[in-house]
């Protein structure tokens, strides 16, 4: 690829398996165990997918672990995910880095770091999520790239939006009064969301900043467990653009957008005792859920088979949003969160399903 960057060139989506430790209201021995790198056994059954992370895999960037062995560095979610994703960013791949799991399962642990942590002034911890990590790391390639690249006047400018879908309508967390924001598409700038806030990003603290005030804007009920957040998706999107000067003079611009999605809670929604708004709710997330994955299994056997087939991206707010990030040589990974409490078995079976099938 141009500048010289080269991003991963495997097609279909990279399924990690995230384990969060045992939190200690939840009795009783855990029931998911890692077996190897890539996979895990649960009650006695074995699954397969490109990389099990349990709860020795770190967020930070690597770590140096001292065993009788020898040493060896040891997993963790920046390096498996989040550096390929810059990458691929960078070599013009549209990426994106989907958090799937039920609520409490580790999803916003994992993109984001603990929140209270973001929020507070020095979120220099070892536990900061995903987002940071990835940001500071495209902060230092871009100075690489424009430093090897001078020559060409390569200079890259980033954007980003920040919004939530929740029961199918999307609000601006950049601007919370923007609310039922309409998809339109257009067929130079593809699909865009009308009226959505884009920032122009140049530092770390202009995404500190961004994060702080949408994730404060994140919906959050009065009752139980933010149950509105549980409920919504939050996808926080980086448009990156490189223009350079090539040998004859003329100027490329090149674009491609890194999207870092918080999914709503894939817990069976009960709709039982509920009525009107509450129901329709409960089918939106459900469905919007189950239609992701069902067209992200279609991509995996486009790109496997090579076969022409219909891809209903129309069928929910999400994945018309993400439409170009999904399909053709988009690279997605998906991160799977689940608890190893006996408690939670059904639900964990029923997201070990759903990586299983995305692969
Ligand atoms: P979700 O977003 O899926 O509902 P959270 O990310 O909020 O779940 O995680 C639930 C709780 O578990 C939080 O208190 C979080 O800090 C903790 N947690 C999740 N994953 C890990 C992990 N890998 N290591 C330590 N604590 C974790
Ligand atoms: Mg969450």
């Amino acid at each position: 690829p141009e500048n010289g960057v080269s991003g991963s060139s495997d097609t279909g989506v990279k399924v990690i398996v995230r384990v969060r430790p045992q939190s200690k209201n939840e009795e009783g021995e855990t029931i998911v165990q890692k077996t190897s790198g890539d996979s895990l056994s649960i009650l006695g059954q074995q699954f397969t997918f490109d990389h099990v992370a349990d709860t020795t895999a770190t967020q930070a960037n690597f770590l140096l672990i001292f065993s009788p062995n020898g040493f060896f560095f040891q997993i963790d979610i920046f390096q498996l995910v989040g550096a390929p994703l810059v990458e691929n960013c960078l070599a013009g791949f549209n990426s994106s880095i989907f958090a799937y799991g039920q609520t409490g399962s580790g999803k916003t642990f994992t993109i984001w770091g603990p929140t209270n942590a973001l929020l507070e002034e020095n979120s220099s911890s070892d536990e900061q999520g995903l987002t940071p990590r990835v940001f500071e790391r495209l902060f230092s390639r871009i100075n690489e790239e424009q430093d090897k690249h001078a020559d060409k006047q390569l200079m890259y400018q980033c954007r980003c939006s920040f919004l939530e879908i929740y029961n199918e309508q999307v609000t601006d967390l950049l601007n919370p009064s923007q609310k039922n924001l309409h998809l339109r598409e257009d067929t130079k700038t593809g699909v865009y969301v009308e009226n959505l806030t884009e920032s122009s990003i140049c530092n770390m603290k202009d995404v500190t900043e961004l994060l702080k005030k949408g994730l404060s804007n994140r919906k959050t009920g009065a009752t139980s467990i933010n149950i509105e957040s549980s409920r919504s998706h939050s996808v926080f999107t980086c448009v990156v653009e490189s223009r350079c000067k090539s040998m004859d003079g003329l100027s490329c611009l090149k674009t491609s957008r890194m999207n870092l999605v918080d999914l709503a809670g894939s817990e069976r929604q009960k709709s039982t005792g509920a009525a009107g708004d509450r129901l329709k709710e409960a089918g939106n997330i459900n469905r919007s859920l189950s239609q992701l994955g069902n067209l992200i299994n279609i991509l995996a056997e486009v790109s496997q088979t090579g076969k022409q087939r219909h891809i209903p991206y129309r069928d929910s707010k999400l994945t018309f949003l993400l439409q170009e990030s999904l399909g053709g040589n988009a690279k997605l990974a998906m991160i799977c969160a689940i608890s190893p409490a006996q408690s939670c078995r059904s639900e964990t079976y029923s997201t070990l399903r759903f990586a299983q099938r995305a692969k």
